[in-house]
Order: structure tokens, then C-alpha cells, then sequence
């Protein structure tokens, strides 16, 4: 079978993008494949979080990891600082990553100029940790949203070039981005991507938002003032990212929608969005609060999904030590 990695940042609660950009699509590579969804707790650090919300949501993600459908027996899920060799092969393939490369990443340009306060190094060398990640386990596939399009093709450069000074060493991920979905934008900006991170609660709709939260928010989705729901995301990006929405959802076409909604105002399109939402997410909540009372259940596959992940990343970890020269364990 074929190796999957991804992962999420417990840096909020998981957002109807991470959802329809990613997690979605993961519950259907669960038999295919053998995957691992690590929460990706070391890379959240790279911008200041509270302790205490860090853990609660990293705890949080797993549960709805799995309350999204992914069976903790057939994926490996897992937290990142419970494996120590993502951290030790990042600073190996640190010594083998340019500033200039790093430098280009514009989720570090984005990040640092959200976070002026506080550009960390880790911040900056956060693509490589990334690569080591998904390197670690040999992946053929890496389900991402097309934000995460450049780190990958850096992960890529990474490997390609540690193999070319040694010999074959890793695998040389694929990317394995959705059409619907890929990338979903903020209600209040839509310009700019919808992500967990953001201050402005209106601006996305999390996984555990109750279902008046989840239509209020669509009815405040800052849209246009020509009241035609079409799909032009230059001249009408809020419009054209809830039908994004709408369609990943329904499963419908751009051109059923547009069919839907003709003559209609966009209150009658905003509150259908919203509705669509809320039923997709209903299962998901139901399944949420059951874990949520579930403590030993929980624990036992934090506990046995990371025995699993140390075993396999320290095989890979073991093969570029004695590449690059590292002694032996004697
Ligand atoms: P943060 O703001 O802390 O970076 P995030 O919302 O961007 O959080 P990540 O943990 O960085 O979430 O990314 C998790 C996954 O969700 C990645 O596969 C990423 O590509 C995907 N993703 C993130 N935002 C979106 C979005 N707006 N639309 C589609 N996919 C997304
Ligand atoms: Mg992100």
C-alpha cells in the first residue's frame, strides 16, 4: 500500500477549511492507503500560543479527526512531540535547506508580517520541519489545501537533493490536492484564505460552531452589492467562495447553483450555504461529544498510535544518521 502523510496545527479548532480542503478527503483514503495524521503540535509553537488552549486543542483535534471518520485502527494519528524524530531529522535537513529557499515561502511572509512581534526562527525553518515530517514515513501522498502547495514542492527539493549527495534515502512525496475545496476563503475578507489562527471569530466557521453560530455567520458573509450569484472570484470573490462552499458540500455544480439561486436575493443563497453547512456538520458534532466523554478511549489511541509512528519514523531516522556520518550506537 501507499504511504499518506498530513497534518494540522493545534493552533485553533479546526475550521470548515481545513475540513473541506483536507480532512474531508482523508476519510476516503483510509482503506486505500496507509496513512498517518499527525497534530502537528511542534509547528504550532512557531506563533505564541497559551499553554492550557494548546493542549485542549490539540486534544480536540484528534477527537474530531476521528469524529470526521478517520478509524484510529486503520490511520496512524498521532501527536508530532510525542515522535521525537521529526524534530532531530528537521535539524539534519535544516543543514541541507538555503535561507534563500526559506526566504521565498510566503506562508512565512504572511505569518511574520501577522506576527511582526514575534518572526522566531522556528517560524522560518517551519518548511523544513514539514519535509521531515512527511519524509520520515517514505509518503507517495500528501492531501494538503493548495496553501501547503510550496512547502511540499520544497520537501521535494529537500529529499531530491539529500539523495543526490548520498544515494536513495526518501521517497519523493506527491502532493494529492481536491478540486472542491482546496481553498476556502475568510467570510469577512475574501481575499484571504479562512484559517483556524484568525482573531476575527466572523471570519470562519469551526468544526464545533453550534448551528444558529453557523448560520449566523453565513448571514454576515461579506459578499457584493450586485445580488447574482455567479461564479468570477476577481470580481466577485465572496459570492464565489461560498458557492465553493455550497458545492463541496452538495456535490453540486458551479452551473446548478448559478441555476439554483437565479431571480433569488443573496439572504435566500446565504441562509442555503448555511443550512447545507450545518447538516453536513450535524454527525460530526453528535460523534465530537461522545469522545468528548470517552477519556480512556482517547488516551489509549494517543498512547498506541505514537508507539506505532516512533517505530516507523526511527527507521528512517536511523538510515540518514549513518548517511551523513553520525557514529553508530555502541
Ligand atoms: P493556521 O492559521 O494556524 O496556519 P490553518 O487553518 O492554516 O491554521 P493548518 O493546520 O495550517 O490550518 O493546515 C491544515 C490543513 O488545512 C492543511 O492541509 C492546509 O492546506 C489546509 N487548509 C488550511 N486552510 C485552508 C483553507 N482556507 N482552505 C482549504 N484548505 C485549507
Ligand atoms: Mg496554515
Amino acid at each position: 500500500k501507499k504511504v499518506i502523510f498530513s497534518g494540522m496545527q493545534p493552533s485553533g479548532v479546526i475550521t470548515l477549511g481545513n475540513y473541506l480542503g483536507a480532512l474531508k478527503n482523508w476519510t476516503n483514503l483510509q482503506d486505500e492507503y496507509n496513512c498517518l495524521y499527525c497534530i502537528v503540535d511542534m509547528h504550532a509553537i512557531t506563533v505564541r500560543q497559551d499553554p492550557a488552549t494548546l493542549r485542549k486543542n490539540a486534544r480536540n483535534l484528534l477527537m474530531q479527526y476521528i469524529a470526521a471518520g478517520l478509524d484510529p485502527e486503520k490511520n496512524v494519528i498521532y501527536y508530532q512531540s510525542h515522535v521525537p524524530a521529526h524534530a532531530e531529522l528537521a535539524w539534519i535537513l535544516n543543514c541541507y535547506t538555503y535561507m534563500g529557499e526559506l526566504s521565498r515561502m510566503t506562508q512565512f511572509k504572511e505569518k511574520s508580517s501577522k506576527h511582526a512581534e514575534n518572526i522566531n526562527s522556528g517560524l522560518f525553518t517551519y518548511p523544513t520541519l514539514m519535509a521531515a515530517d512527511i519524509l520520515l514515513f517514505q509518503t507517495d501522498l500528501v492531501p494538503v489545501g493548495v496553501d501547503q502547495k510550496q512547502h511540499l514542492e520544497l520537501a521535494r527539493d529537500i529529499a531530491a537533493r539529500f539523495n543526490n549527495l548520498y544515494s536513495d534515502t526518501f521517497k519523493i512525496p506527491e502532493p494529492y490536492i481536491s478540486k472542491v475545496g482546496a481553498k476556502i476563503m475568510s467570510l469577512q475578507d475574501p481575499t484571504k484564505k479562512m484559517s483556524k489562527s484568525d482573531e476575527d471569530n466572523n471570519a470562519s466557521i469551526s468544526l464545533i460552531d453550534d448551528p444558529d453560530t453557523i448560520i449566523r455567520k453565513f448571514k454576515r458573509a461579506v459578499t457584493d452589492s450586485d445580488a447574482l450569484v455567479r461564479f468570477d472570484q476577481e470580481a466577485k470573490p465572496g459570492i464565489s467562495n461560498l458557492m465553493t462552499i455550497y458545492s463541496a458540500v452538495t456535490g453540486m455544480s458551479m452551473e446548478a447553483i448559478q441555476n439554483e439561486f437565479e431571480g433569488k436575493g443573496y439572504g435566500d443563497f446565504k441562509m442555503r450555504v448555511g443550512e447545507a453547512v450545518v447538516e453536513e456538520l450535524r454527525p460530526l458534532h453528535k460523534r465530537f461529544e461522545e469522545l468528548s466523554k470517552d477519556k480512556a478511549y482517547i488516551d489509549g489511541i494517543i498512547k498506541k498510535n505514537a508507539e506505532t509512528a516512533n517505530y516507523l519514523a526511527t527507521k528512517t531516522l536511523r538510515k540518514v544518521q549513518k548517511k551523513v556520518g553520525f557514529p553508530p550506537v555502541v
